[in-house]
């Protein structure tokens, strides 16, 4: 089944600094006029060092805001460099990406992620976990495979999966202007949505974003796919144009 509300996640990665407000302000102000603006939910995951700055800053929010990454340890403590899931709650933030293959390349292992999701489902968050093939996994044929153990390894049953939105991010998609094309991607939603319901022995199917180079180009031809429940954005995302964009011709 098709979660009806629809999201547009951005994520900032290493960008931005306190100018880019005005970034964040168009947007807010776009989604705050648009009609009909209740079926999306808008995200916009930026550094750390700018979700209680934009937080603060916006008038009649009606976006919401996200971390990147998180430690694994909850609370405070001797981890230099290193920011909780609380400590980004406190800051505004209420979703957190988690599983990024930017973040998996630099080392970050499923039982690393795992620990994560358990710090971020402790403070009440909402987590986008990340899942994705590489290039040669595709062509072997091993998607569904790769992409079930990434769900095993670093989900378990007793998790609250109301918490839990996944990214489906094929890795040579992300910042490479190619998307999967239609008919493997409807395939691989649809994978992803029973294979966690069976596992999970859940009732309601989990909501699955698609993200890798998405475009206001190519947009209107992922919407064709109904089961995605959304977007998480890359480098679309730092500017308002390209995301707002992106918004418009998905509802066009
Ligand atoms: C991402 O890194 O999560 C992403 C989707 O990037 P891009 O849109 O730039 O491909």
């Amino acid at each position: 089944m098709t979660n009806k509300l629809k999201y547009f996640i951005g994520n900032w990665k290493m960008f931005g600094d306190f100018t880019s407000y005005k970034i964040v302000n168009k947007i807010n102000q776009y989604i705050y006029k648009r009609k009909g603006a209740k079926s999306s939910k808008i995200v916009l995951c930026v550094p750390n060092t700018l979700i209680y700055p934009f937080r603060n800053k916006l008038k009649r929010r009606v976006i919401y805001f996200g971390a990147q990454n998180c430690y694994q340890q909850e609370g405070y403590g001797p981890f230099t460099g290193a920011v909780s899931a609380g400590m980004l709650k406190k800051a505004g933030a209420e979703y957190i990406i988690l599983g990024h293959s930017e973040n998996r390349s630099e080392g970050e292992t499923v039982q690393l992620i795992k620990k994560k999701i358990i710090s971020a489902l402790n403070q009440k968050m909402n987590i986008i976990f990340c899942i994705g093939e590489t290039y040669l996994e595709k062509k072997r044929g091993r998607t569904f495979s790769v992409i079930r153990n990434q769900i095993m390894s670093s989900l378990e049953k007793k998790f609250n999966k109301n918490k839990i939105i996944l990214a489906y991010e094929p890795i040579w998609s992300i910042g490479s202007n190619i998307i999967p094309n239609i008919k493997d991607l409807c395939a691989t939603i649809k994978f992803i949505k029973n294979d966690f319901k069976k596992t999970f022995k859940t009732r309601k199917s989990p909501r699955v974003l698609y993200g890798g180079s998405v475009n206001k180009n190519n947009v209107k031809m992922l919407s064709t796919v109904t089961e995605i429940d959304g977007f998480l954005i890359g480098g679309a995302s730092q500017s308002a144009k390209k995301f707002i964009d992106i918004i418009k011709n998905y509802y066009k």
